[in-house]
């Protein structure tokens, strides 16, 4: 990439990160994840009296998000795609001339399906996440037993909860809809959203329409069939549907995405192998950074966005605020390992008619999900082959990334080839590994942010953004990195 510098260079140059011939504000943004490409680009964006620099540790941009080309497949390593009804994503696509390269779902095939005892069955129509907003693809679905299902139409005459508690997810699933729909259906489908046991997550910090919903509506089925007649009358009304579908991929793969994105920002505002160790406040009121803890003197800055994990943020401002850092430090991690497998499509017997599959805890396997990625996306395999994704984890696997590759690839094969009837070896075969980068949201996070907030708010000219604060996906990490940088440009008194 042009506009990045590596260390090396700088080092042998002696190019300085920031130029000091020139007066205008500095502003260092820490971490090239999709949080802090936004956050450069919109602060380019409102304004060019400012200078810009973005420090990554590693030696690309994209953070979590990045795809490889193997053999003619696709692979992502991260995030495959993104929600489209927040906006923000497809907003700044848009801004960035980048929307004429993202592709829809493969419609038709919208499906998600959900293993029971062993074999695959097909999510109720109209179930979305915990919400049924059909009733008879839940009468008649395999999925749960008579019991379950008479248990979860009752949830009609459950009565609301008023109370300001914390509840967990779990408990509110059960709470509404019984045990058994919790364990087929929703603690599948949550965790593998959020990387992790819905016992623990906070359903005020990750769902909280369904705390709406619940006490809007009295009912969560009632809620989703209301909301599904609105949407209906407004589409005929309108007399149009939504212009793109629920999920969208770029065509060539997210790391597309966030070189796009990179090539927008202000000529060298990219500083890759930089990964900045310390901050500390100057008397005069600005922040030092230090990068790999040996060249303090060049990074004096008016404001820093911090956008990096928030275990990385507090080992970064233990000299600035230890309490925030006890706060930053609280926020546990989950890790991953995500196995991708091609094949040609004549070694699986199954009509992979769906995006893929989420295996509930009960069944007791070494996959927690799995999807179709040629099936859900075009271009991701080569004719006649398919791109199959699993993430290796659950009961029976307590540490996935622990494990050799050859162990993971054992695991994913053995399982896909069970639940899919494949026969014979893949064609490529590819591991990635996650550590720490999947924030919790467990019970007292949105307490603990307000903590955060509030020490943040006695630290002008620093500020954090990040998949912590507002939500996981890539539209809110986009959110997060624009309030950001509106914030320091509002602080540091430069006009937008
Ligand atoms: C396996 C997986 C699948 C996912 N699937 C989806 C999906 O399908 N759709 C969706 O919307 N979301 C998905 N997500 C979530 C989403 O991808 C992430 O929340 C988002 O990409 C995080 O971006 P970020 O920039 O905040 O953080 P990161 O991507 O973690 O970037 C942080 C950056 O900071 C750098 N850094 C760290 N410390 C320092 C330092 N001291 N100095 C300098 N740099 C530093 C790191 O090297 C890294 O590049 C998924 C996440 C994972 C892990």
């Amino acid at each position: 990439m042009a506009i990045a510098i590596d260390l090396e260079d700088r080092r042998t140059s002696g190019i300085e990160f920031f130029d000091r011939s020139d007066a205008r504000p500095r502003v260092a943004i820490i971490g090239g994840g999709i949080t802090g490409l936004t956050a450069a680009f919109r602060l380019s964006e409102l304004t060019p009296n400012i200078q810009i620099k973005l420090f990554e540790a590693g030696s690309r941009v994209g953070g979590v998000l990045k795809s490889v080309r193997q053999e003619g497949f696709l692979l992502e390593c991260g995030a495959d795609n993104f929600i489209t009804i927040t906006p923000e994503a497809l907003d700044l696509c848009r801004r960035i001339g980048f929307d004429n390269q993202l592709v829809r779902t493969n419609t038709g095939l919208r499906q998600a399906m959900v293993v029971r005892k062993g074999r695959l069955c097909k999510i109720p129509d109209g179930f979305i996440i915990m919400a049924p907003s059909k009733i008879w693809p839940m009468i008649t679905t395999p999925i749960l037993s008579p019991l379950g299902k008479l248990r979860l139409v009752l949830e009609y005459l459950v009565p609301t909860n008023t109370d300001d508690v914390d509840e967990s997810l779990a408990a509110f699933v059960v709470r509404r809809f019984g045990r058994e729909t919790y364990e087929r259906l929703i603690q599948p489908l949550v965790g593998s959203i959020y990387a992790s046991n819905p016992d623990q997550l906070s359903l005020k910090a990750t769902l909280p329409r369904f705390i709406t919903m619940e006490r809007e509506y009295g009912s969560l089925i009632r809620g989703a069939l209301r909301e599904r007649a609105n949407r209906q009358k407004k589409q005929s009304d309108t007399g149009s549907g939504a212009p793109y579908s629920l999920f969208v991929a770029p065509r060539d793969g997210m790391s597309s995405m966030v070189n796009a994105l990179a090539e927008k920002l202000p000529k060298e505002t990219v500083q890759l192998g930089a990964p900045v160790d310390r901050i500390t406040r100057n008397p005069s009121g600005g922040w030092t950074l230090a990068i790999s803890g040996d060249r303090t003197e060049d990074c004096d800055v008016d404001a820093v966005i911090i956008a990096t994990p928030a275990h990385r943020a507090a080992s970064s401002l233990a000299d600035v605020d230890p309490t925030l850092c006890s706060h930053l430090s609280k926020i546990p991690y989950a890790s991953s390992a995500i196995v991708t497998l091609g094949y040609r499509r004549d070694q699986i017997a199954h009509a992979l008619d769906g995006f893929g599959f989420v295996v509930p805890q009960a069944e007791r396997r070494g996959i927690l999900s799995a999807s179709f990625s040629s099936v859900k996306y075009p271009g991701r395999a080569p004719d006649e082959m398919v791109l199959l994704r699993a993430f290796v984890g659950g009961p029976t696997i307590t540490d996935a990334p622990g494990c050799s590759d050859e162990r993971l690839f054992a695991i994913a094969s053995e399982e896909l080839g069970q639940l899919l009837t494949i026969q014979g070896q893949p064609t490529i075969q590819h591991v990635v590994r996650h550590k720490s980068v999947m924030p919790q949201y467990v019970l007292g996070h949105c307490e603990n942010i307000k903590n955060i907030e509030s020490r943040i708010s006695t630290l002008p000219g620093l500020e954090l953004a990040g998949n912590v604060y507002q939500g996981v996906g890539i539209p809110n990490c986009i959110l997060s990195g624009q309030q950001a940088a509106e914030r320091v440009l509002e602080q540091i008194g430069v006009p937008k």
